[in-house]
């Protein structure tokens, strides 16, 4: 058996969480769960919207498959999903996307994987405020040293990439599309204007590409990226980018197949990964039964594939493909209007996918 942590999370979290666990055991992964509490419910009994014990099970088992939680207002937590993927150091944010027949959207035959930098960039929280003393020393630092002049009244976020973060998720991006036999990957920047930040990425993107010659490897311009996304998407295959690119592309690319109750994800590191949808808890739909489960079972394939569970993954993607193309036991969101009387709950469409498996 392997050891799993099921993180239930909140709002619509313990739903969706129920209906994957159902599903990854009809595969016949034989998993092991270890369930684990995290969330604004939580917070209320416990004082804390993330338990010690549940940041224990996950650095125990190394492998957690998360349900969403809403960000509590208020509280020392900026993000809780923030703070677990920094406190694990899950440096690579994995999203494929994916067509599935029968699931409304634009394009028909997308088969993408976005990676996306996760620790650095913008986004690594390095930020100064308007009218702060510090502010004010950076500001006339820069002044002093720069050729270039930053305005007095500025706010600041500073975008570091450096070479050892660079190299670990280009690194990330060659392996996965070896291991997953893919034939691409593309680095995605805008080095042509951020000549030391995104100048950085691409030098050491493309003395990463040297160890991997079995794998194409090319680079884009972020903007011209979005384009050709839209344009012909078939060209690509896995996209590896820094972190504020990664954020927005992903969701491009989420958009392209359909949105985001079919998107799933994964954070990665190098000892311990959690699996989780792209969207959130969706508070409002709490308790209702009505939500579609169909990104966190898809999560749950992505985290057997990451187990070496080829087979099992293959038989619940399968089943999935089967429920949504057939399009009779699906949720709302799948029906051709959303107040469809023929669209089922979220217990019922995870029976009909461990239907499906028997
Ligand atoms: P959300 O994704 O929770 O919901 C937005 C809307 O999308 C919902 O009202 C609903 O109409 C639809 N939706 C979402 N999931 C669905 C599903 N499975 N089936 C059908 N429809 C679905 O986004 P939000 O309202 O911006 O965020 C709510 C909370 O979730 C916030 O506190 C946010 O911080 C948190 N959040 C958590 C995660 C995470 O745990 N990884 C990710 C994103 C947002």
């Amino acid at each position: 058996m392997t050891d799993v942590t099921l993180v239930t999370g909140d709002g619509i979290g313990p739903e969706i969480a129920e209906a994957t666990r159902r599903c990854v055991d009809a595969a016949g992964a034989d998993i092991n769960w270890n369930v684990a509490r995290a969330g604004v419910d939580v917070m209320e009994e416990l004082g804390t919207p993330l338990p010690d014990a549940t940041v224990e099970s996950i650095k125990k088992t190394g492998v957690a498959l998360k349900a969403p939680i809403t960000t509590p207002v208020g509280t020392g937590f900026r993000s809780i999903n923030v703070h677990l993927r920094q406190s694990l150091d899950l440096y690579a944010c994995l999203r494929p996307c994916k067509s599935y027949e029968g699931v409304r959207s634009r394009y028909t035959d997308i088969d993408l994987v976005v990676v996306r930098e996760n620790t650095e960039d913008c986004y690594a929280g390095v930020e100064f405020q308007k009218g702060k003393d510090d502010t004010d020393e950076l500001v006339n630092w820069i002044n002093e040293h720069s050729e270039k002049k930053v305005r007095g009244n500025s706010g600041i976020t500073i975008k570091p990439i450096s070479v050892e973060a660079t190299e670990r998720i280009v690194g990330f991006a060659f392996d996965y599309a070896r291991n997953m036999g893919r034939k691409k990957v593309t680095s995605v920047h805008k080095a042509n204007i951020m000549k030391f930040s995104d100048g950085l990425w691409l030098e050491v993107s493309r003395e990463v590409a040297k160890k991997y010659p079995d794998i194409e490897f090319e680079d884009r311009i972020v903007d011209n990226m979005c384009m050709q996304l839209i344009q012909k998407p078939e060209l690509y295959d896995v996209l590896v980018l820094p972190n504020l690119y990664g954020d927005i592309i992903s969701d491009l690319c989420a958009g392209l197949v359909g949105g985001l109750g079919v998107a799933p994800g994964a954070n990665i590191g190098e000892k311990r990964a959690i699996f989780e949808a792209t969207h959130g808890s969706a508070p409002k739909y709490k308790d209702q039964n009505k939500v579609n489960p169909t990104a966190l079972i898809l999560s749950g394939v992505l985290m057997l594939r990451h187990l070496g569970k080829m087979t099992e993954a293959d038989k619940l993607e399968a089943a999935v493909a089967a429920v949504i193309a057939e399009g009779e036991s699906v949720t709302y969101d799948m029906k051709p209007h959303r107040d469809d009387p023929t669209a089922v709950g979220t217990r019922e469409m995870a029976d009909a996918i461990i239907d499906k498996m028997k």
